[in-house]
């Protein structure tokens, strides 16, 4: 079950951000992909302790830029967008820096938000999460097929047939899934074709659905087993 919370300024208490989904996973389910949003839209994530992208702290409140309507970006310099190098930049209407946003050209997307200046108030997900746990004992291709097509409720079973699956459930539009793989290279010496359903996703240009891999190389995987 997804938790969901509306990020709410501590000084004045008006609402900063639309309904956020946590994704609670003990590893980092970001993509550290220059000019592109870290965390899909719709959700946040705390940051834990070892994090070390732009040496932010733990349980900062990590979302994207577009999922804070009404902060007030100033006081931040940058090439293309705002780097983030100079500190606090995004203020609530009332004046309370709040956050710290970075978005430049040569860095990967994201909002960093000071829990000292906000409060997570209750909401309803509008996303939501699901996780694929890398399974050691008998992780399979078949397993993972079983197991996407339980996440998006189809009525039909199509197998490996991840494209036709896609399309299936992409025509009925539901609510906006974020499907996280914790361990994709174990995955796909399994045999789960992971790349193959990104592609496949990718094709669909509007299907709501975000796929993160967040250990996608040696050094984060490195990193996620200290
Ligand atoms: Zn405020």
């Amino acid at each position: 079950m997804s938790r969901a919370w509306t990020l709410v300024c501590r000084a004045c208490r008006a609402d900063l951000s639309v309904a956020l989904t946590e994704i609670e996973i003990d590893a980092d389910p970001v993509q550290v992909v220059k000019g592109r949003d870290m965390l899909p839209r719709g959700c946040m994530w705390r940051a834990r302790a070892g994090f070390a992208e732009f040496e932010i702290a733990a349980n900062e409140i990590l979302c994207c830029s577009g999922d804070l309507p009404t902060a007030v970006l100033g006081g931040s310099t940058g090439c293309c967008g705002p780097d983030g190098l100079d500190g606090p930049n995004l203020r609530c209407v009332c004046g309370a820096a709040f956050a710290t946003a970075f978005g430049d050209c040569w860095q990967p997307h994201v909002v960093s938000v000071s829990p000292k200046r906000v409060v997570c108030a209750p909401a309803t997900p509008e996303v939501s999460v699901h996780v694929y746990p890398p399974d050691s004992s008998h992780p399979s291709a078949w397993a993972f097929a079983a197991w996407l097509h339980e996440v998006l409720g189809t009525d039909d079973w199509y197998g490996l047939e991840l494209e036709l699956l896609v399309q299936a459930w992409a025509g009925r539009a539901p609510t906006p899934v974020v499907i996280v793989w914790l361990d994709t290279p174990r995955e796909r010496a399994a045999g789960v074709p992971v790349q193959e359903l990104i592609a496949a996703i990718g094709r669909l240009a509007g299907a709501p659905i975000s796929v993160v891999t967040p250990i996608s190389d040696g050094s984060s995987y490195a990193r996620q087993a200290e």
